[in-house]
């Protein structure tokens, strides 16, 4: 199962418009046969240089980008804390992915309601509000339980100061992923907290604004206050997204010439996705395949093998590993293995970005 990114947004801001976006550039299921495709999931391809450079230089017969996962979590409105909407089942939908898309609206149109005035900063603070409320409600009833046995329990004890420093501080309007420092949140991360996850700010502008966002002053706006929350803003237009996604690879080069553009925002967004999960990129290849992988930035060698297979992680040997630079210097893996540059590693190291690695084991 992939790293996946959830898609909030209050109705009518254009997430159906971005989804269909999504699904409509999704990868087909063909090249990726251990996932299972659902009506609310668009798997799309994460775009890397690197990848296009190895696989000129190994000349596999394929290349294949590494993907992150994309979740339309339907129905957010205010009041869904306390279930109105979809409310609760809402909430729990968004307990199961690793990050947060916020998707706002900034582009104005007669025709599509909103509520009131084109206002993106409130639209972040009713959804941030019904995200902190539901947590402060699971934070209460757990701090009940944990004062009960928290005398005698050091690990109930560290939790619980914690969860009392969240109490204190949500309340504010702060989400607790910016509260907190890395080791607390590990100290209650099994409590799966919403406001700890991640959280990137999609802003949908009007399509005149594209490639010029900053003259508009919502989105002005919005950047400041999403700078007082430790989030950053990726505008672009979900109306145009959804027509490039639309277009062959060729007509959609040439559209996103025209309007000035090196990527399509999905592609930012994509980018952007994993650079929240703080994911890395290892790649292997042979003569069919030169492939991205993914995993959590940390996660040692063995595991690393289990991504592509069980029984590489089963039977893991060794790995051989070359850094992306120092193989593109070389050139050849023949070359850099008579030169002494490809590294024997053991099941414990710590995969890095941009290794390329040969995996060795037993079956
Ligand atoms: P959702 O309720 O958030 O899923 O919103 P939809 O994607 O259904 O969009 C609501 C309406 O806004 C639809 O009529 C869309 O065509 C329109 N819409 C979505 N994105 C844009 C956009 O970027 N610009 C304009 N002008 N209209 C948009």
């Amino acid at each position: 199962m992939g790293f996946s990114c959830g898609i909030v947004g209050l109705p009518n801001v254009g997430k159906s418009t971005l989804f269909n976006a999504l699904t409509k550039s999704s990868v087909p299921s063909s090249n990726y046969p251990f996932c299972t495709i659902e009506p609310n999931v668009g798997i799309v391809e994460v775009y890397d240089e690197r990848l296009d450079n190895l696989h000129r230089i190994t000349g596999s017969q394929k290349k294949t980008y590494t993907t992150i996962r994309f979740v339309d979590v339907a129905g957010l409105v205010k009041g869904a804390s306390k279930g109105e909407g979809l409310g609760n089942q809402f909430l729990s939908n968004i307990r199961d992915v690793d990050a947060i898309i916020h998707l706002v609206r900034l582009f104005r149109s007669e025709d599509v309601v909103h509520i009131g005035e084109i206002d993106p900063v409130r639209d972040v603070e009713i959804i941030n509000t019904e995200l902190i409320l539901k947590d402060l409600e699971f934070i209460e009833k757990n701090i009940d339980k944990l004062s009960k046995i928290a005398r005698n329990n050091k690990e109930a004890q560290k939790e619980l100061e914690v969860l009392e420093r969240l109490n204190k501080e949500l309340p504010e309007g702060r989400l607790a992923i910016n509260i907190l420092s890395s080791e607390e949140v590990e100290v209650i991360s099994k409590y799966q907290l919403l406001t700890v996850k991640p959280m990137l700010i999609v802003a949908n502008i009007d399509d005149k604004f594209i490639g010029r966002e900053r003259e508009d002053e919502n989105f002005i706006k919005l950047e400041e206050y999403a700078k007082s929350l430790g989030v950053k803003v990726l505008p672009l237009s979900a109306k145009i997204e959804r027509e490039i996604a639309e277009l062959p690879e060729d007509e959609a080069r040439l559209f996103l010439d025209e309007l000035g553009l090196k990527m399509s925002g999905l592609q930012k967004l994509a980018i952007e996705g994993y650079k929240l999960l703080d994911l890395i990129t290892f790649f292997t290849f042979n003569e069919k395949e030169t492939r991205a992988w993914t995993v959590k930035r940390g996660t040692n060698a063995q595991s690393s093998a289990g991504k592509i297979h069980s029984d590489m992680e089963r039977g893991f040997i060794k790995a051989e590993v070359i850094s992306y630079d120092e193989f593109v210097k070389i050139g050849s893996w023949a070359k850099a293995r008579d030169e002494g540059r490809i590294r024997f590693e053991g099941k414990d190291y710590i995969v890095q970005d941009g290794d390329i690695i040969l995996f060795r084991f037993n079956v």
